[in-house]
């Protein structure tokens, strides 16, 4: 048995033992072909089963009818900051930005490439630890862009703001993790190494009525239209990570779906919150309406005893806890894949790192 420790890293981050265990055991050769999965075509009817399963799970997870366009796609999330001003907007258009954080702002200064961007709120007066609310938008910009999670300062939308177009969604950090109304969203993506599995692919979920609006000339593989015509086969698509994807989909779905997952991740995130809200050696990052069921930060009262609480808690097999380098402190992130035993260690642990310092 190889040594396995709670995984609290932010991404890449741990992936159920299950679905690592299945992978590893069929990896030299899958379905009795007498080969591995990441040696054979991609059009073969073994990997095309895995892709169509994906894609349809992904719909039926997050309650999406037949409108939407699942999408695996390379180039990953931070690719979505440019590729949906570059497919939607243009020079005459407008489009309204809530800035949560470092990932929302990279994706403001893609969209200014391509179209006028209007900023229309922002935490950053408060180094971003809370969630902007009763936001003013504008009535003739084309879409409003959120961030669901925000990975690096704890801080999760609980309520999505009522908009009279669409909403675009980043959901890198908490897609799956929480029944969610997306009907307001024209376009959800996903990077895939926080709750899908390994790095080197997106999720991109796009909503039919919006895509009269398309630019077309653009380059095709940067083109939402040639991915959503050729179902995201228009390439070879990113095999293994999709083939992980479709097994944690099905983790999710034997672990009873996104319902069963979000109230063990509330348990989860609670046993971690309580900690800090009983010992004064802890001060939770974020305020507490807007905190995070995916990554919660904290600071200790001096940076020496947050190295001290990194170090110890390594010891204990609690792995990755450090914070974000542009904030400090303390992240422990619980995605999906984090047991319930790894939240009561880090809880046990800090109740009595507490005490002794
Ligand atoms: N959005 C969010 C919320 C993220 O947390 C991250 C990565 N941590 C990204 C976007 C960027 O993802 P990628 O590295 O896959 O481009």
């Amino acid at each position: 048995m190889s040594k396995r420790v709670f995984n609290f890293s932010a991404g890449p981050a741990g992936l159920p033992y299950d679905v690592l265990k299945e992978a590893q055991e069929e990896f030299l050769d899958y379905n009795n072909i007498g080969a591995s999965i990441v040696e054979i075509s991609h059009r073969s009817k073994d990997f095309m089963a895995i892709i169509e399963g994906a894609q349809s799970k992904i719909k039926s997870l997050l309650n999406l009818g037949e409108n939407y366009h699942v999408l695996f796609l390379q180039g990953v999330a931070s690719s979505q900051f440019y590729m949906v001003p570059m497919n939607f907007v243009g020079k005459d258009n407008s489009v309204d930005y809530i800035d949560t954080g470092a990932w929302t702002k990279k994706a403001i200064k893609e969209a200014k490439l391509f179209t006028n961007v209007n900023v229309v709120a922002s935490s950053s007066d408060k180094n971003y630890n809370y969630i902007p609310k009763n936001i003013s938008l504008n009535s003739n910009s084309k879409y409003t862009y959120l961030c669901s999670n925000n990975t690096i300062f704890g801080t999760q939308y609980k309520e999505f703001p009522k908009v009279d177009n669409y909403l675009v969604g980043d959901f890198s950090s908490d897609v799956l993790s929480m029944k969610r109304d997306l009907s307001d969203f024209g376009i959800i993506f996903a990077g895939a190494q926080k709750n899908l599995g390994p790095a080197g692919v997106a999720i991109v979920i796009i909503r039919n009525d919006i895509l009269k609006d398309l630019n077309e000339n653009i380059p095709s593989m940067l083109s939402y239209k040639t991915h959503i015509d050729k179902s995201s086969m228009f390439n070879t698509p990113p095999v293994f990570p999709i083939y992980i994807i479709n097994k944690v989909l099905d983790w999710i779905e034997k672990s009873g779906g996104v319902e069963a997952v979000e109230k063990n991740n509330i348990q989860k995130a609670n046993l971690i919150y309580n900690q800090i809200d009983n010992n004064d050696i802890y001060t939770g990052v974020a305020e507490k309406d807007d905190r995070s069921n995916m990554n919660i930060t904290f600071n200790l009262t001096t940076p020496e005893l947050e190295s001290k609480f990194i170090e110890e808690a390594l010891k204990e097999d609690l792995y990755a806890i450090k914070g974000h380098r542009s904030v400090g402190g303390i992240r422990a992130s619980v995605y999906n894949a984090m047991p319930i035993e790894g939240c009561q260690k880090l809880s046990d642990f800090m109740s009595r790192f507490a005490k002794n310092n």
